[in-house]
């Protein structure tokens, strides 16, 4: 398939296929290459465009590690790498379940955080220290007030949603979280509409991004 054409892991391909996924979407098409370079990246785009796997192929790529021979190698992660910041339960949901079904040959640490359940397993998993977090604003900054986690080792970040944070009241969090993370980093931002709030926030944390309008 096309995927071939981008400089993924072989296993993440694979996986790709066995999802059925023939061809990689427009959005894919545009961001994959884009964000393996290492870019920001700017996504106007909605859910049903295929953005979760454009954002998630290249975070795996970057942190997944072939399980045989991986000994060899001393790439695990001490703190948690990448944090996918997602508006509702149910899409943090979606998310790390798409990562996982698209990791499952690699050797990489993951977990989805969020409100209204227990706290002590999402601590215990943290320390471990992860490769890939997905979290919502109020259960993460909970997280990071009480110093359960630290974002010392952090660089890739993705706000997934944007306008949708805005919409549900989480600006302030989403905002407070942002401060708390590590100037030099690799930042998307997805957004299905560009209201004024977000056209700032994008100015101020994404550098040189990628624009990509689907
Ligand atoms: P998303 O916009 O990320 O929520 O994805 C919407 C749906 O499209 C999900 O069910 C994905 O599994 C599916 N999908 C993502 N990429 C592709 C692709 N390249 N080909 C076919 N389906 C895809």
């Amino acid at each position: 398939s096309e995927f071939k054409a981008f400089s993924l892991l072989e296993s993440i391909i694979d996986r790709v296929a066995l999802k059925g996924y023939k061809q990689p979407t427009p959005i894919q098409k545009e961001c994959i290459p884009a964000l393996i370079n290492g870019n920001d990246l700017l996504g106007i785009a909605q859910t049903g465009t295929g953005k979760t796997a454009a954002f998630s192929l290249p975070i795996i790529n970057k942190f997944g590690r072939d399980k045989i021979g991986q000994d060899k190698v001393d790439n695990k992660a001490k703190s948690t790498r990448s944090l996918i910041l997602t508006p509702t339960r149910e899409l943090a949901s979606q998310i790390m379940q798409n990562i996982d079904d698209y990791s499952t040959d690699l050797e990489l640490k993951t977990k989805v955080v969020y409100g209204g359940v227990g706290r002590q397993g999402q601590v215990d998993a943290i320390k471990l220290g992860l490769d890939i977090l997905v979290a919502t604003p109020g259960r993460l900054l909970d997280l990071i007030e009480t110093g359960d986690i630290n974002f010392k080792a952090l660089e890739v970040f993705v706000l997934d949603e944007a306008d949708t944070m805005l919409d549900m009241g989480f600006f302030n969090d989403v905002q407070t979280i942002i401060s708390k993370l590590p100037k030099k980093r690799q930042t998307l931002l997805f957004s299905a509409t560009m209201p004024a709030e977000i056209e700032i926030l994008a100015q101020a944390i994404l550098t040189n991004p990628k624009k990509v309008q689907i």
